[in-house]
């Protein structure tokens, strides 16, 4: 497709799970440069884009607050400084709650929620359509969302689902409107994916315990995920804009 002429990759939250998975296989689907932008991981953005590199891509290592719009400018300032591109951006940077029920559902955490799921999926989507407009060089955009939007996470997560229920309507939004430009919006829910995620929700075993629930019969895993990514950002779903595509094993 056109990205392997001069594109860039923008993929948020990129030293761990399904967005490390979606860097390294984007080198491999020949994406020539990939920002791997991370938050706090370091090392594993360090090990993310080792491996874009040994396939042959440029990796740029970049960090950000997602939650932080002065860190999310300055980052753009940086990519703004490459050579001009295809930018394709994967907003993937998210953080899921701690398990509860509505008792637990304080002004404060809900806040930190929305604030990097949200206002930080909102805030890159912006800079990144800015960056699209200025190099002129077209671009697409992909949000990950998650099944939880559709089943709502009682006893879990509400804000969680929530949050995600906000992407889904954020996509269909942003797609409608830039549509007349050729810049196609799309959203992944993936379902119970093989990452560090469930974990920190204060089930260290989530994972474990649901790992059998998908009517497939096991979890998914970040390359799974990573491969649906890449198409939609690919000329190969050219026609394909305003989806919310389940990665779910039929969940
Ligand atoms: P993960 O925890 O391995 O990855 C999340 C990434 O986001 C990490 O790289 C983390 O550093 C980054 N991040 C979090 N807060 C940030 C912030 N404030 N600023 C910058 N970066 C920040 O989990 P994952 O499973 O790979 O999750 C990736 C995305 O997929 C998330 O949006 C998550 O909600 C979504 N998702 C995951 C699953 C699943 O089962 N794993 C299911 C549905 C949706």
């Amino acid at each position: 497709g056109a990205c392997r002429v001069s594109g860039v990759l923008i993929v948020t939250g990129a030293s761990a799970g399904i967005g490390a998975a979606t860097a390294r296989n984007a080198a491999f689907n020949g994406w020539p440069r990939i920002v791997v932008h991370y938050g706090q991981d370091k090392a594993g953005a360090e090990e993310t884009a080792a491996v874009v590199e040994s396939m042959g891509a440029q990796a740029y290592l970049l960090q950000a607050d997602v939650s932080k719009p002065k860190a999310v400018l300055k980052m753009f300032d940086t990519i703004a400084g490459l050579k001009p591109g295809r930018v394709g951006l994967v907003n993937n940077a998210g953080i899921v709650a701690q398990t509860g029920t509505i008792a637990d559902l304080t002004p404060e955490r809900v806040e930190k929620v929305f604030a990097v799921n949200v206002l930080g999926a909102i805030e890159v989507a912006r800079q990144a359509v800015g960056l699209m407009r200025a190099w002129g060089k077209g671009g697409g955009i992909v949000n990950i969302s998650s099944a939880a939007a559709r089943m709502g996470s009682a006893n879990q997560y509400i804000d969680y689902a929530a949050s995600k229920g906000a992407i889904d309507t954020f996509t269909l939004g942003l797609a409608d409107e830039l549509a007349p430009e050729g810049i196609r919006v799309n959203a992944i829910r993936p379902g119970l994916i093989e990452t560090g995620i469930h974990a920190k929700g204060g089930v260290p075993d989530r994972l474990e315990k649901l790992g059998k629930t998908p009517p497939m019969g096991r979890p998914g895993t970040a390359d799974e995920v990573a491969e649906a990514i890449l198409w939609l950002l690919s000329e190969r779903a050219s026609y394909v804009t305003r989806t919310i595509l389940d990665v779910a094993g039929g969940r």
